[in-house]
């Protein structure tokens, strides 16, 4: 019998920001006709309300009222997940460092991640899926088909955000900056902080290009349809 190959896996891609993470879950969900969900987008979205509606990033019980009253959607397209908040598109915004950091501190509430996780959890139903983020191996899906945790040198992760973002060099530092206290925050944190699952393929991308990387991970997955 071979209905194998036709088997909906769920992939879950981890590991901290800069590594390369969303280029490839892109990429990787493309050629294999999957969706793929960006998990770090649904607090980007959490963060950017609480912004708006003035609820501090320290309350807890006020984030998680406000994720219970909102709409949050992500919609993929080829070059990554259109974000919807209560219906508007706030896909260029919640990539503002503001939201960035607002994202990084909602985050670190357990309740806010129980939230999180059983929304993620409902978008696997049925698997096809490439989803990223920081828990996705741990937490939303500990029985994921294929586990990666995609890593790479601080600096190098530095210098690619850097040119993701087109920053000149004036304020290179404070993008560096934010990116080592993020990765302090998810880290250190005592919910679900940013580990990789003990059964995943730890990929550092460090001298790796982005075909190779994309390259190995298309072999661990094709591994895995044929088991
Ligand atoms: O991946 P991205 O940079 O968009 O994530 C924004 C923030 O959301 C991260 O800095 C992290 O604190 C948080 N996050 C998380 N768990 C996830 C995804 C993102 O805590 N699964």
């Amino acid at each position: 019998m071979h209905d194998a190959p036709s088997r909906k896996l769920i992939i879950a891609i981890d590991g901290p920001a800069g590594a390369g993470k969303s280029t490839i879950a892109s990429r990787l969900a493309r050629k294999l006709g999957y969706v793929n969900l960006e998990s770090g987008a649904m607090y980007r979205a959490l963060g950017l309300k609480a912004i708006e509606w003035d609820v501090s990033f320290e309350d807890e019980p006020a984030l998680v009222k406000l994720a219970h009253d909102s709409r949050i959607q992500l919609e993929p397209t080829l070059t990554g997940n259109r974000v919807l908040l209560d219906g508007r598109d706030v896909s260029e915004r919640v990539r503002e460092p503001d939201v960035t950091d607002a994202a990084s501190r909602v985050s670190v509430h357990p309740k806010v991640r129980e939230w999180m996780v059983a929304r993620q959890q409902e978008m696997g139903t049925g698997g096809g899926i490439v989803m990223e983020g920081r828990d996705i191996g741990t937490k939303v899906f500990p029985n994921a088909d294929v586990k990666i945790f995609l890593d790479a040198d601080p600096v190098v992760r530095e210098q690619r955000r850097l040119r993701q973002q087109n920053v000149r060099d004036a304020y290179s530092e404070a993008t560096a900056a934010e990116l080592r206290e993020r990765d302090r925050r998810d880290r250190t944190r005592a919910a679900s902080p940013l580990v990789a699952a003990p059964d995943a393929l730890i990929l550092d991308s460090t001298s790796l290009s982005e075909d190779e990387v994309l390259r190995r991970m298309e072999e661990l997955v094709k591994a895995k349809m044929e088991v």
